[in-house]
């Protein structure tokens, strides 16, 4: 699409595309092409933080039929630096993943984790907290940093803020709407989709006002930041019906940051095709097995003599292979090898669930499926309000 002539990131250019396969309700199974291969959503991505996904080889997350890997600009601005991935290939190189990737901004991380935070309408400075130097994002510079690592979906630098204090949401979700254009203009690379991010807090207004600014910009795909940060499952569950109700349904939809099973079926009923969330391998971590019937903790005594597997369901390596008793084993032995069967299994969970939750989407049968995964994980279903 032109506008005055300037051309817009309106349309997806020839590097991506997106099409939505089937549809039932509000939820979509789509086809979301990249530079390193087609993604089928609904998915979930896999968060390799550090540019790996912690204990956990490409190969076997080749196996495990992952297709997109989030990787985070903060962490990898301030180690090892942007520039050296670049130097070294890029980050598909660098880490040999050779399916899509997405990058966030650096924002979420430097108003998590950074100390001695001071925003400005220009950008952000902090202290890095791994030598206490002091350092600085803005929209431009996350834009850069972003395209040296370079990743297939990139993300709009914003800033979020505690999601019930009115005031600063409203201040914070302004300001991200400045640098979301920022970052439109500073873009250079034209194979990579840079999506928008939805702020607003738990504020139907001011979510349903910034997903319209960010729609109208042209973005070639949408996100909705600043959730799962404290609100309640009802209040983040009806965010992103506000949010879908405006964003527009031929782009492809990312929720940040959420990544439980239930909240993947809620996510997916209410029209999200893309998630992400460090869950599974930090529950893996903390001895803590996913399953689609609520969690195991493999430190539990009861375990001591098990010979089942983790899941009797799932088919994932782990499962296939070893029994609770050797798992708890490991746990209590503090052993490496625990982390890295957990997440298999935590991680093939999320996987597999997002595989039967699109197979349920093309076959017109995604409320029955989800009436009863979210009885089996034993939690109630969150019914859509009437918008
Ligand atoms: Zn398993």
């Amino acid at each position: 699409m032109c506008d005055n002539g300037k051309q817009t990131n309106d349309q997806l250019n020839d590097n991506f595309d997106f099409k939505i396969a089937a549809q039932d309700g509000t939820a979509r199974a789509g086809e979301f092409t990249t530079p390193h291969g087609v993604l089928q959503t609904p998915l979930f991505a896999p968060v390799g933080t550090q540019a790996t996904v912690k204990s956990i080889t490409p190969a076997q997350l080749d196996d495990l039929g992952a297709t997109l890997v989030l990787a985070n600009t903060y962490h990898l601005f301030l180690r090892p630096g942007d520039e050296l991935v670049a130097k070294m290939g890029g980050l598909h190189e660098f880490m040999q993943w050779q399916r899509p990737m997405l990058t966030d901004s650096g924002g979420f991380q430097v108003f998590s984790l950074a100390e001695m935070r001071k925003v400005d309408e220009d950008g952000v400075t902090f202290k890095s907290h791994i030598d206490g130097s002091m350092k600085r994002l803005t929209p431009e510079s996350s834009i850069k940093i972003q395209e040296n690592l370079g990743a297939d979906i990139i993300m709009a630098f914003d800033e979020c803020s505690d999601p019930n204090d009115r005031g600063y949401v409203e201040q914070a979700m302004g300001r991200t709407h400045r640098w979301a254009q920022r970052c439109l203009d500073a873009k250079k690379r034209d194979d990579q989709a840079l999506f928008g991010i939805v702020q607003g807090g738990i504020f139907d207004d001011l979510r349903e006002q910034s997903a319209r600014t960010i729609s109208a910009m042209g973005f070639p795909g949408h996100a909705i930041g600043g959730l799962s940060v404290g609100e309640t499952k009802a209040e983040m569950y009806h965010t992103v019906e506000v949010c879908n109700s405006v964003l527009p349904p031929e782009k492809p939809r990312y929720l940040m940051g959420v990544g439980t099973p239930e909240d993947l079926i809620e996510g997916v009923l209410r029209g999200i095709d893309i998630f992400d969330c460090v869950l599974p391998t930090r529950l893996a971590r903390h001895n803590s097995a996913m399953t689609m019937f609520g969690r195991l903790n493999l430190m539990n005594r009861t375990f001591t003599e098990d010979l089942r597997p983790i899941d009797e369901t799932c088919s994932c390596y782990t499962c296939r292979t070893f029994t609770r008793a050797y798992l708890r084993h490991l746990v209590v032995a503090r052993e490496m090898l625990a982390a890295t069967l957990l997440s298999i299994h935590n991680l093939h969970t999320l996987l597999q669930l997002a595989r039967d939750l699109r197979q349920a989407i093309i076959e017109g049968r995604l409320e029955a499926f989800a009436d009863e995964a979210i009885a089996r994980l034993n939690l109630p279903r969150t019914p859509k309000r009437q918008l």
